[in-house]
């Protein structure tokens, strides 16, 4: 009785070990099988968007959108107010060592991410020999509005258009902008400043740091704005570099800079708004 139950209990383990193995057997090709299926191993990868400037080698495109004020590509000119007329950045730096003592905190300030590459840029000249400060950075709208009926009170509106822009129209309320002076205010906000040996250093070097002059002697029927060789805006390295080599100004950029933007939307990085 004994001997039956112990050759049970052996015959059952035996089955049980079987069942097993057999089980293990059978699912091992369909394993393999699942790891050599060729399309597990070809992921579509997501594709870079680049941006070509003509003359320009290709940057890669930022996954931010341009259109809004917060982006340091954002183009804004006169046919391009700012999509939101009140911005203001959350991020504004005081650059107190390195802007006019007699304005206002606001026009004192730049973006934090404008900072460490415009301190780059102050201390490399200050290095070559030149002492230079912010005359006028971030401007709110109503800042702009003040300066702007100021001067069409003064000069009438077609003549301040040539160098004021309307407010929600101005580079200086992104808090990417600004007016770049020597600390003398020798041919501060004049065009002989780009005559001085600090406005040629300035022309030839701000592109290193990621700014541009955004309103060049050659340009002002595009810009619509006067040779402004003081006016500085940030682009980040490498579009300013791109802006550079290429001879192009932002509102010039603006039709590649759009198409990167909609190759992101179709991505999926960005929606369109
Ligand atoms: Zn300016």
């Amino acid at each position: 009785m004994r001997k039956r139950f112990v050759f049970i209990v052996v015959l059952l383990v035996l089955i049980v070990c079987g069942v097993v193995v057999w089980s293990t057997r059978s699912s091992a090709p369909h394993q393999s099988q699942q790891s050599s299926n060729p399309d597990s191993s070809t992921v579509p990868k997501e594709k870079v968007v680049m941006v070509a400037l003509p003359g320009a080698d290709p940057i890669e495109a930022r996954t931010e959108d341009y259109n809004e004020p917060s982006s340091i590509w954002v183009v804004v000119n006169k046919d391009l107010p700012l999509s939101n007329q009140q911005y203001r950045p959350n991020d504004l730096t005081l650059l107190s060592e390195f802007s006019r003592t007699d304005k206002g905190t606001d026009e004192r300030s730049l973006r934090s991410i404008v900072v460490p590459d415009f301190d780059s840029m102050i201390a490399d000249a200050k290095t070559a020999g030149f002492d230079l400060i912010i005359g006028s950075g971030f401007r709110p709208y109503s800042l702009q509005a003040f300066y702007y009926n100021n001067y069409v009170a003064v000069s009438g509106e077609e003549q301040a258009n040539k160098y004021s822009a309307k407010p929600g129209q101005s580079e200086h309320q992104t808090g990417l902008a600004f007016d770049i002076t020597l600390r003398s205010m020798q041919c501060y906000l004049d065009v002989c400043f780009g005559d001085t040996p600090a406005g040629k250093w300035i022309a030839a070097n701000a592109a290193n740091y990621g700014f541009i002059v955004r309103y060049p002697a050659d340009k002002t029927a595009i810009t619509k704005y006067q040779y402004e060789p003081w006016h500085l805006r940030y682009a980040g390295k490498p579009l300013a570099a791109a802006l550079q080599q290429s001879g192009l100004t932002l509102d010039e950029a603006y039709p590649y800079l759009q198409k990167a933007r909609t190759e992101l939307i179709d991505q999926g990085k960005i929606t369109a708004q």
